[in-house]
């Protein structure tokens, strides 16, 4: 069976009921910090579809999930974003407002503010999560070193307000869940991770994660799946894995580029 297809999410949600875990969105997380959890998450980059489908396949699970919406014309979809909610998902605001300022801090702030409000008429909103552009030299959440979330009644930032030391972090992010150096902007400290006892090495399919949630070695999980990868249909997943493989190319190409100028740097060239 092809790997990220629906049908096989339905399988990890099916393997998570099988265990002792409960799922949790991100801001009950941050409310109730459970000793033990699969904290799932994520983000609405583009086909806002997929992402119903998901909801409500989770629903249909009753696993509530949380679900961050980019505010972009793709994604801003009122009704969407109501029905998902309707089935007890969390809605989160997946904010871009550092590329939309071109790296000004004062114009972001005044952008976040206004589309959160956009958000807020629609659904109550209590934690954000930064999207992340590669082509930028910024990251999202450089906002947040000049003002304080808090200010905006938000509750936590994914990326800021949980210790993944604690909480082992495993995300689709390039459509598998190895730990890959493709990232450019999601990554984490990883310090400490083994000390869940899970060697990361083992893990790059959903079967492995299944495997991994079956044996319930590691107590506070949180997969962040992009359900736009994520497809039955043979066409739709045949050009989502063509454009994947572009966009990793492309990834690997800047890591590449900013491990070099980083080596320059230290060799102080
Ligand atoms: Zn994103």
């Amino acid at each position: 069976m092809r790997d990220f297809t629906l049908k096989k999410y339905e399988y990890l949600l099916q393997a998570i009921k099988n265990t002792n875990y409960p799922t949790s969105t991100v801001q009950d997380f941050l409310k109730f910090a459970p000793e033990k959890c699969i904290i799932l998450r994520h983000d609405v980059d583009r086909a806002v579809k997929r992402n119903l489908e998901m909801a409500r396949l989770e629903h249909s699970y009753g696993i509530k999930s949380t679900y961050y919406f980019r505010h972009v014309e793709e994604t801003f979809k009122p009704e969407i974003i109501r029905q998902m909610a309707n089935m007890g998902h969390e809605i989160g605001f997946h904010y871009e407002v550092m590329d939309k300022a071109n790296g000004d801090p004062k114009k972001a702030i005044e952008i976040f503010r206004e589309e959160l409000e956009d958000l807020r008429n629609i659904t109550e909103i209590n934690t954000v999560c930064m999207h992340g552009n590669p082509l930028k030299s910024w990251s999202n959440r450089d906002l947040w070193q000049e003002y304080d979330f808090k200010d905006f009644g938000i509750l936590g930032e994914p990326y800021l307000s949980i210790d993944y030391n604690e909480v082992l972090y495993l995300t689709d992010t390039g459509r598998t869940w190895a730990d890959l150096n493709i990232r450019v902007k999601d990554t984490i400290d990883r310090t400490g991770v083994n000390a869940t006892g899970t060697d990361l090495k083992t893990i790059s399919s959903t079967d492995d994660i299944i495997r991994l949630i079956l044996s319930e070695r590691t107590p506070r999980i949180c997969l962040l799946a992009h359900p736009n990868r994520w497809c039955d249909d043979f066409r739709g997943w045949a050009r989502e894995l063509a454009f994947q493989n572009i966009k990793n190319v492309g990834k690997a190409g800047i890591v590449w580029y900013r491990s070099r100028a980083q080596k320059s740097r230290n060799c102080g060239v």
